[in-house]
């Protein structure tokens, strides 16, 4: 039977929507306008593309975007002046710091300068420590996309077979925490991993978050697994003509689709959710600096 497709796009647009009535009542009931500041420094073109769509879609939710864009010869203590302004600013609810930096800008000394509680990628090392331990924290947003569209398609993960297959600090070691805390059996594979096949033909539920374009075949995948694909790759589309390229993902998405009871494409599936989780972690940073309740 063929999969069935988790629109991350349609998904996202409701968590959107979401989080714009939730900045309609604090602004009404609270005289509070939400803001993200967003920190670029350099010109990396991929950088600035993200930039300007979270910027864009900051402002469509009714919340303040406050954008800083900084020469790549920045130096470290013109960037940390920054952060600790954009720390004290009380219009500022939530900071990124667009990844990767310069190479001469130390990114964890950068991260863990943010403010945790302004921190709406979940990169500070408190917030990596609460989210470990089980306590509240902001969390990094794409992994908790894929989370609520896990819990959306499954309803209860307690006691399913989980591989996330990645081990970034941004994306597969919390999403694993994130799956361990909703009571999955978690296996977290990388370029090391002896038998991934294997690995990942026991899963339930496969998060793949490599960086490598449709390196996991549909033969991999557990008959009626649900499969989400982290992974944004370009890769060469002569079939478009000269010179096109197209975007696929970590998960060869024609195979997969054959086996798998669920799955997310590439484009449409984590991408969108990432932006919208953003938003929503903008959101109860600027609740939690107010003590309000926080969306749910
Ligand atoms: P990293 O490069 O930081 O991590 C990649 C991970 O994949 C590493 O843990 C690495 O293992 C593992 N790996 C590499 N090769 C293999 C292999 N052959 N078999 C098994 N594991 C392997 O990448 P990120 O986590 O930052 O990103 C992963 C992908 O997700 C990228 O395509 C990125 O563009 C995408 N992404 C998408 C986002 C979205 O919004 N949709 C947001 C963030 C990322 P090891 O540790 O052993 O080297």
């Amino acid at each position: 039977m063929a999969a069935t497709v988790i629109d991350g796009k349609a998904f996202a647009a409701k968590v959107r929507g979401q989080v714009a009535e939730h900045v309609a009542r604090l602004k009404e009931e609270h005289g509070i306008t939400p803001g993200l500041a967003v920190v670029l420094v350099g010109e990396d073109p991929a950088s600035q593309v993200y930039v300007r769509s979270k910027g864009k879609s900051t402002v469509e939710v009714g919340m303040n975007s406050f954008e800083h864009k900084l020469d790549a010869g920045t130096s470290e203590a013109d960037l940390l002046a920054l952060i600790d302004q954009l720390n004290s600013d009380p219009k500022v609810h939530g900071i990124l710091v667009q990844l990767p930096l310069p190479g001469h800008l130390d990114e964890d000394l950068v991260i863990n300068s943010i403010a945790p509680e302004k921190d709406v990628d979940g990169f500070h090392i408190s917030n990596v420590g609460l989210l470990g331990t089980g306590q509240k924290s902001m969390v990094p947003c794409t992994p908790l996309g894929c989370l609520m569209m896990l819990r959306e398609h499954h309803g209860s993960l307690s006691g399913l077979d989980a591989v996330v297959i990645g081990r970034s600090n941004i994306v597969g070691k919390p999403m694993a925490q994130l799956l361990l805390g909703d009571s999955c059996t978690v296996t977290i594979a990388h370029s090391r991993t002896k038998d991934l096949p294997d690995v990942v033909r026991r899963a339930d539920i496969v998060v793949a978050a490599v960086g490598r374009p449709e390196m996991v075949p549909g033969d991999w995948i557990k008959e009626g697994a649900t499969v989400i694909d982290v992974g944004i790759n370009r890769i060469d589309a002569p079939e478009k003509g000269e010179g096109k390229t197209r975007l696929v993902g970590d998960v060869d998405y024609a195979s997969a689709a054959e086996r798998a009871g669920a799955i997310t494409p590439v484009p449409g599936g984590v991408g969108p959710m990432t932006i919208a989780c953003l938003l929503a972690n903008t959101v109860t940073a600027a609740c939690r600096a107010n003590n309000l309740a926080e969306p749910e």
